[in-house]
């Protein structure tokens, strides 16, 4: 049994991340600055705490913390972090959040902490073809991320990377590709591609018409949260030094997406493409290295992942009505 930290436990992934560690039994100290919107926290303990605040960090960490999962952000769908009205809040709460965390994790001699980067580091100029995006790890560099959020996430790699070199704190940085699954945000501005488009096909009057951002054409990939955190869990017991892709490699098409959640629920919708946010044309996780690394690559399992989120999210809008 290991005392963990979870910076970020108020969150989507960092809920699910803590009532895992629990289920295996770990000590597990939650801290975010809101408790979970959707579930009841199971932390054995829990700091409503501001990460921006190094006091409060301060006392946050201890010596007696085995590892810690760093991931509290500013962060959000492309209707957040796309539009550029949040970049300013954005670079400087997370920033602060990850100078002040990390600091004290080497002030306390932490062995391990884990932060959770983003496949938003990926240069524009590799993800123009929404067929052939390129995000293979090196990729990364001559930077040129699409989003204030993905430098961000750049600098605070580096910053992790740097305390690993200078201090020799065992620093993992994972890039994670769109993770999804139930009790994320679906409805506050702060959702996600699959959150969003479920939520519209679960307000749709079958044979209604859903809204799209951009051409429909654009593709991503999408993780089922049980993977992520079997692989944010692989990942923290490696010996892995360098930043590493954490993602699914199916790529679809936004409208293909909607059209699948619809099918899965026997629901019949068509599609307006309308204006909007749409971030980069292509995206997907190449997962060469994980493979290499770890002999493993998440399972694909978008269907499942897409009927579970889809129930949990219909009756958060049947609740509303
Ligand atoms: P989330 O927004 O649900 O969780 C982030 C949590 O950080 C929130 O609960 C928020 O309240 C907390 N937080 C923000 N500012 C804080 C502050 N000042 N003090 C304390 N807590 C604060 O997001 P998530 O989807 O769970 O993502 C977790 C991490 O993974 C983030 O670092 C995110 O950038 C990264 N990530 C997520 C995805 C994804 O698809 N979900 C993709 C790439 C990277």
């Amino acid at each position: 049994m290991k005392k963990i930290l979870v910076c970020g436990a108020g969150g989507f992934i960092g809920f699910h991340l803590v009532n895992k560690l629990k289920s295996q039994g770990h000590y597990v100290i939650g801290a975010d600055i809101k408790y979970p919107l959707y579930g009841k926290n199971v932390a054995d303990e829990f700091y409503q705490y501001d990460l921006r605040n190094p006091d409060l960090v301060k006392e946050l960490v201890t010596e007696s913390i085995d590892e810690i999962y760093q991931l509290a952000a500013d962060m959000g769908g492309t209707g957040y972090i796309g539009t550029g009205d949040h970049d300013a809040a954005i670079m400087h709460n997370s920033a602060l959040i990850n100078l002040n965390v990390l600091h004290e994790a080497v002030n306390k001699h932490i062995k391990k902490i884990l932060y959770t980067s983003s496949a938003c580091v990926y240069a524009e100029y590799n993800q123009e073809d929404p067929s052939n995006p390129v995000c293979v790890e090196s990729s990364a560099y001559p930077a040129q991320p699409d989003t204030e959020y993905g430098w961000e996430k750049l600098f605070s790699e580096r910053l992790y990377l740097a305390h690993r070199k200078n201090y020799g704190i065992d620093a993992k940085v994972v890039r994670l590709h769109n993770v999804f699954g139930p009790q994320g945000a679906w409805n506050d501005g702060k959702e996600k591609a699959p959150a969003a488009l479920c939520r519209k096909v679960a307000e749709c009057v079958d044979g209604g018409t859903i809204d799209i951002w951009g051409p429909g054409t654009q593709t991503r990939s999408f993780l089922y949260i049980d993977e992520c955190l079997t692989g944010l869990e692989l990942i923290m017991a490696s010996s892995i030094d360098q930043p590493i892709n954490l993602g699914s490699d199916r790529m679809i098409r936004i409208n293909d997406l909607a059209l699948l959640i619809a099918q899965l629920n026997n629901k019949q919708v068509s599609i307006r493409n309308i204006d909007g946010p749409l971030g980069v044309m292509g995206r997907t996780s190449d997962n060469s290295l994980i493979h290499n690394l770890l002999d493993w690559v998440p399972a694909d399992n978008l269907e499942y992942g897409l009927i579970e989120t889809y129930k949990w999210i219909k009756e958060q809008v049947d609740a509303l009505q």
